[in-house]
């Protein structure tokens, strides 16, 4: 690591991150215990009943966690640390990498697509960082020339359980080493404290942004958007390029107002040159967890509008509600001064065309746009 990581990790910044106060017990794989992450969890959740497990299974039946019974669960991860993002050939992936870090979220965003992916809500971090090293250094060291771009952010919030862990201060920390390496941390709060373990530029650190009524009502617990921004703001001084992300786009009532007020916050915090890229997606689901979201006594706001099922055999939006919505908010981003930055999330050319007049083939393909803009000074 890096002089920088190897400072001491903050205080413990538990008065800071509430959303912590719901957890239950702390499992830890015995193979873990002596960890630096497991030792700081401990350290950090002392008052958390804590059972260490032999073999690295969870505890069978009823024992598992259930409603009202949050587990952190500590654990050596045995399959891909780095992997690329599940997207799918019918649609433009940007061909994000995803460095696998844990597991579910402590967050309750009514519209995660988590819940569609994992029916237990237990938090898992995959704790042996060592291993995870060596891995990603066989792999960023095998060409210093190939570029990558990854993230921690598709399975989990990459920063919400960071206040207990310290996890990701010890990734950007390993990553300073590799100048062909952008790590993207992606959250909806606020935690600043791996900052003065990275190298700027190597870390893009991002925030999902919504409507203020949809982040009010939709996601319990996350900062609010002019926190976010303010963040935002503090990483692009210190030299951070930051990246924006309106995934999912609802259409609840007013949203054409509501985004209209977003566009213009981001501009009182954030210069367009401040900003890596900004991703715009409208909601979308596996029919299984649509189905349980509408079955709710009073389903979420992303359920608003017609939907039909994609090529992916996901529920997305009909196409001219989706075409609007991007309309709409690449508009306002683009008055702001935003143009490349812009990208569509998981769309088909037809709609590209639509919304920006051409395909991802302009500027290179999706994935090498981003990477450059990955990689941009
Ligand atoms: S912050 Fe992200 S991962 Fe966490 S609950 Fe909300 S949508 Fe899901």
């Amino acid at each position: 690591m890096n002089d920088a990581a190897s400072k001491p990790h903050p205080a413990n910044l538990l008065p800071d991150a509430p959303w912590l106060d719901a957890l239950t017990e702390i499992w830890l794989d015995a193979g873990v215990v002596n960890t630096p992450v497991a030792k700081r969890v401990v350290e950090r959740l002392p008052g958390l009943p804590r059972r260490v497990i032999e073999g690295g299974q969870a505890p069978p039946g009823p024992e598992r966690a259930g409603p009202g019974n949050l587990v952190l669960h500590l654990k050596k991860y045995r399959g891909r640390f780095l992997r690329p993002c599940p997207g799918t050939k019918n649609y433009r992936c940007c061909g994000y990498r995803i460095v696998h870090i844990g597991e579910n979220c402590p967050l309750a965003c009514s519209y995660c697509i988590l819940r569609g992916y994992f029916r237990e809500r237990t938090l898992t971090v995959f704790a042996d960082t060592e291993a995870m090293f060596a891995r990603l250094d066989v792999a960023f060291s095998r060409d210093k020339n190939r570029l990558f771009r990854v993230g921690t952010g598709q399975f989990t919030d990459s920063l919400a359980l960071e206040a207990a862990t310290g996890l990701s201060r010890d990734l950007v920390g390993f990553l300073a080493a590799y100048d062909n390496v952008r790590l993207e941390l992606k959250s909806k709060i606020v935690d600043l404290s791996w900052l003065d373990a990275a190298r700027p530029g190597s870390v893009l650190p991002a925030w999902s942004l919504n409507t203020p009524e949809t982040t009010r009502r939709e996601e319990p617990g996350a900062a609010g958007i002019e926190q976010r921004l303010a963040a935002a703001k503090r990483c692009a001084e210190a030299g951070f390029k930051v990246c924006l992300h309106f995934d999912p786009l609802i259409l609840a009532p007013g949203w054409e107002e509501g985004y209209a007020r977003v566009a213009a916050m981001i501009f009182d915090y954030l210069k367009p040159d401040q900003i890596a890229y900004v991703s715009l997606g409208s909601f979308r689901t596996m029919p299984e967890l649509f189905a349980r979201l509408a079955a709710q006594p009073e389903p979420p706001r992303c359920l608003g509008g017609e939907f039909v099922t994609g090529l992916d055999g996901k529920k997305r939006l009909l196409r001219p509600l989706r075409v609007a919505q991007f309309r709409h908010v690449a508009g306002l981003l683009r008055r702001g001064g935003l143009d490349r930055q812009l990208y569509l999330c998981m769309e088909s050319d037809e709609v590209w065309k639509a919304v920006f007049g051409h395909t991802p083939r302009k500027l290179g393909g999706l994935a090498n746009h981003l990477l450059a803009r990955a990689f941009w000074k």
